[in-house]
């Protein structure tokens, strides 16, 4: 286990004919981060399990190349708008907008090329007892649809106490609609060799946002009482995923926007997640209002990883802390315009100890 913090980087490739970087960050308390500038990917997170090893606990590749098209979207900052916004369409202060339809007949994940796409330049590495790296894109007017130009920042820290804390940041030059979230896939067991399904989690969130045939919410928000979605308590993920509910059916597991509880905007516990075996437990805090979560359930065996894991449905799990999709057209769902002289600001936390399930 390292004694002192430390702030490395080293090439990892090119990308649209600029390079690319692999930016290493590690903690006084063992947690090591490697982010790329592409996409401001987390392609490794190591993380000491009970006995004292070092186990990486995220979903990627070995290499670049898989990592630029990225159909499962592993470890990447997506935006403008991460999830599905119905039939790409929206209308904002009375002009209706197209976005492109990459998950048709919706948007996914801002479109065929979203910032998880795209090269971010760095602008500061800071070692230090806390190091952090931040990376900023500058989103043009129309890009994937999208008005304004929206310049953004992305900082990763690695905190004393084996944290990870992401903010995010952005302003924009024209009113415009911005959601922009982290999407790790973890597995604590083995990297993503066999499924999350004996994961334990807690979700902080007393309802959720049903869906539709295409993923995209109904508009209702249900209590998760007496539903397969009542993580209030820790619980196997896998305790009820299988069962013929409809939700769980339509999304082949979960795949639902969770409404967290508390005040939008303060730093509040998402979820816990413990994994028996390595005794690895983590401690999700964000300031976004929901909270996606997500099985895994379109991983299918077709991507070949890390260490050539072939990664089936279910080998990792995400947890996206994000405003609720499809919110331009939910007036009812906190909102995600953004105006010029207005700053979008999120925070998320990702806070790993060792442990057994209490
Ligand atoms: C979404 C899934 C989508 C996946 C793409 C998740 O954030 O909720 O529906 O398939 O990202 O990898």
């Amino acid at each position: 286990m390292p004694e002192s913090a430390s702030a490395i980087w080293e090439p990892f490739g090119e990308a649209d004919g600029e390079p690319v970087f692999s930016y290493r960050l590690t903690g006084t308390g063992g947690l090591q981060v490697e982010i790329l500038n592409y996409g401001c990917i987390i392609r490794r997170m190591m993380v000491p399990d009970a006995q004292g090893q070092m186990r990486d606990v995220v979903l990627g590749f070995d290499h670049l190349e898989p990592y630029l098209m990225n159909p499962a979207y592993f470890g990447c900052i997506v935006g403008r708008c991460a999830n599905r916004i119905a039939c790409g369409r929206f209308t904002l202060d009375g002009q209706e907008y197209r976005l492109s339809q990459n998950d048709a007949p919706n948007h996914l994940h801002g479109g065929f090329r979203g910032f998880s796409r795209r090269v971010w330049h760095p602008v500061s590495l800071a070692p230090g007892k806390e190091p952090s790296v931040a990376f900023s894109y500058r989103s043009p007017d129309g890009e994937e649809g999208y008005p304004g130009t929206l310049s953004v920042i992305a900082r990763f820290t690695v905190k004393k106490e084996n944290a990870l804390e992401i903010t995010l940041r952005a302003v924009t030059s024209r009113p415009t609609i911005v959601n922009l979230t982290h999407h790790s896939y973890f597995n604590f067991k083995d990297g993503g060799i066999s499924s999350i399904l004996d994961h334990h989690i807690r979700i902080e969130a007393d309802a959720f946002t049903p869906v539709g045939p295409t993923l995209i919410p109904t508009g209702d928000i249900f209590p998760v009482q007496r539903t397969p979605f009542d993580f209030r308590h820790l619980q196997p993920i896998g305790t009820r995923i299988g069962e013929a509910d409809e939700q769980l059916q339509l999304a082949g597991g979960y795949d639902h926007n969770f409404v967290l509880r508390g005040q939008p905007g303060t730093l509040r516990r998402a979820a816990t997640v413990v994994e028996p075996c390595s005794g690895i437990a983590m401690e999700l805090f964000t300031t976004a209002p929901g909270l996606q979560f997500y099985t895994g359930n379109f991983l299918d065996g077709s991507l070949r990883g890390k260490q050539s894991t072939i990664y089936h449905k279910h080998a990792g799990f995400c947890l996206e802390p994000q405003h609720f999709p499809d919110s331009p057209n939910h007036p009812h769902f906190p909102p995600v315009v953004l105006r010029p002289g207005q700053e979008y600001r999120s925070q998320i936390i990702f806070k790993f100890a060792a442990k057994r399930p209490e």
